[in-house]
């Protein structure tokens, strides 16, 4: 039998945020590689082989999916949320385009899944009603110098920004930093979100305003929306009106 290699996600973190399609994908694979705390979310299966690995080592974790499905297995790559949004489809491919020649010919495959930015937006209302960007703020791959350019370009054209990676152990002081450059370009009243857990049972929404965010809301499972000048707040919902020009009379 010819090997195969799906990247999927596993959504924010509720088993009916995971895809029919991703949960197939799941239940047919011979083999589940990812970061062990998306794999622990995942019921074993009988005769099904885990290779759990550590954060950080997305090339290698991609490798590794490589080599299996060359040899004949059946991959499923899981990430959390959608695969493709600052997780491990990027990675794979990366691993094809710099790896053996060979693995050009695999079938390789990508399942879709809800991510942390969908279901965050979802437990405030419609923040992402209009225009909107998603931007990690982890310098791990990219220089702090490129996240202010983008923050100040995002803030300038006015979109709702997503920020991914708020915060993490190692980076404890960016968001604060981040903040800083958008209340140079925004007004301190923009609405701003902090959605930890979004999508699961522990569900938490916090809502303030860009001059009084503060970024110890913030960890790892946290979701930060900082509104356009539009967004507004109706009830206990937050939304962005569809126009520019603002709410409908
Ligand atoms: N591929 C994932 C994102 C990976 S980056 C996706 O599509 O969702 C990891 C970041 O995603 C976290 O630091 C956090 O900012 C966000 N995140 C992931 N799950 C989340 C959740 N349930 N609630 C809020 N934010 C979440």
């Amino acid at each position: 039998m010819s090997g195969s290699l799906v990247v999927v996600g596993t959504g924010p973190g509720k088993a009916g945020l995971i895809t029919p399609a991703t949960a197939e994908v799941l239940a047919h694979a011979t083999d589940l590689v990812g970061y062990g705390p998306y794999l622990d979310r995942i019921p074993c299966r009988i005769g099904q082989r885990r290779h759990a690995s550590d954060n950080g080592v997305e090339l290698e974790r991609a490798r590794l999916a490589l080599s299996l499905a060359a040899a004949g297995r059946q991959v499923a790559v899981v990430s959390g949320g959608d695969p493709g949004v600052f997780a491990m489809a990027a990675a794979v491919f990366e691993a094809v385009d710099a790896g053996d020649p060979s693995w050009r010919d695999l079938d390789i495959r990508v399942e879709p899944g809800v991510t942390a930015m969908l279901a965050a937006a979802a437990e405030a209302g419609a923040p992402l009603g209009g225009d909107f960007c998603a931007i990690s703020l982890s310098d791990n791959l990219k220089t702090w110098s490129t996240i202010e350019r983008r923050l100040t370009a995002a803030a300038e054209a006015d979109f709702v920004i997503a920020l991914y990676n708020p915060a993490s152990k190692a980076r404890p002081h960016q968001l604060g930093q981040a903040f800083d450059l958008l209340r140079g370009v925004k007004p301190k009243e923009t609405p701003v979100l902090f959605v930890r857990a979004a999508g699961t049972a522990e569900a938490c929404v916090v809502v303030t305003s860009l001059g009084a965010a503060d970024p110890s809301c913030a960890d790892m499972r946290t979701l930060v929306i900082v509104g356009a000048s539009t967004t507004r707040q109706v009830g206990r919902w937050i939304y962005t009106p569809r126009s520019e020009r603002g709410a409908a009379s």
